[in-house]
């Protein structure tokens, strides 16, 4: 594993471009939550960017996410989920993470406000966009967001604050990044519900969308170095 003085330096480079970007783009960087994504990385990475003063984590797997959850949960860490959820393995992670970034279905929709109602907590989502139509990648089309966002509206206990999306790798990051804004805007405009969260931008591309108004990037490689 990448050790922990590394992670330390290679999150203070992050946290310092982060900061660039936002204000290259006229924004405020408190604006913008920096989440290190250490899926497929060893619990002392986690704690390592937490000693270094990192206090949001993403995982992509449920089960991992879990485990993780269970050994290292500190005053203050956040985790986020954002891979593919299961009905199965919903309600344990709606306990553990704080916002489930890849709400794209009205079943699983459901599912979760159920989970909320019963376990007396709010559950916080995002819905999630498949902008390139990729097969491999969850998501609601892009003109199935506003739908979404709408029905899920009516569930207690659910609260969709934003979209998230995971764009085709290519040579333009900005247009893609700055579509999900322009839906985000017209879904917010369309249904009434704010949805000031914007969750886009990985360890590639992070500074456009922060360009185009991401508010949670999700960061991997560049913080916690190649996975196995
Ligand atoms: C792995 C992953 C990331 C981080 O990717 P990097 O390229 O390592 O920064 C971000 N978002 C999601 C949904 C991921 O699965």
């Amino acid at each position: 594993m990448t050790d922990s003085s590394e992670i330390a330096e290679w999150l203070a480079r992050v946290r310092a471009a982060v900061a660039t970007a936002a204000r290259d783009a006229g924004r405020d960087p408190a604006e913008i939550t920096l989440i290190g994504v250490s899926k497929r990385q060893p619990l002392a990475a986690i704690e390592a960017a937490f000693e270094a003063g990192l206090r949001d984590i993403g995982e992509n797997h449920a089960d991992e996410l879990l485990e993780k959850a269970a050994a290292f949960a500190p005053d203050g860490l956040r985790y986020h989920f954002i891979g593919r959820l299961s009905s199965r393995r919903a309600r344990k992670v709606a306990r553990q993470a704080m916002l489930i970034h890849t709400l794209d279905s009205l079943r699983l929709a459901r599912k979760l406000s159920l989970i909320a109602q019963e376990e007396r907590r709010e559950v916080r989502a995002l819905v999630q966009v498949n902008q390139g139509g990729e097969a491999t990648k969850g998501g609601v089309a892009p003109a199935a967001a506003a739908a979404l966002v709408h029905d899920t509206a009516a569930l207690p206990g659910l609260r969709v604050i934003g979209l998230m999306s995971i764009p085709p790798f290519d040579d333009r990051p900005r247009d893609w990044f700055r579509q999900l804004r322009e839906l985000r805007d017209a879904a917010a405009a369309e249904t009434g519900v704010a949805l000031p969260e914007l969750s886009m931008g990985m360890s590639h591309d992070f500074a456009e969308a922060i360009a185009e108004g991401a508010t949670l990037v999700r960061v991997g490689t560049a913080i916690f170095g190649a996975r196995d």
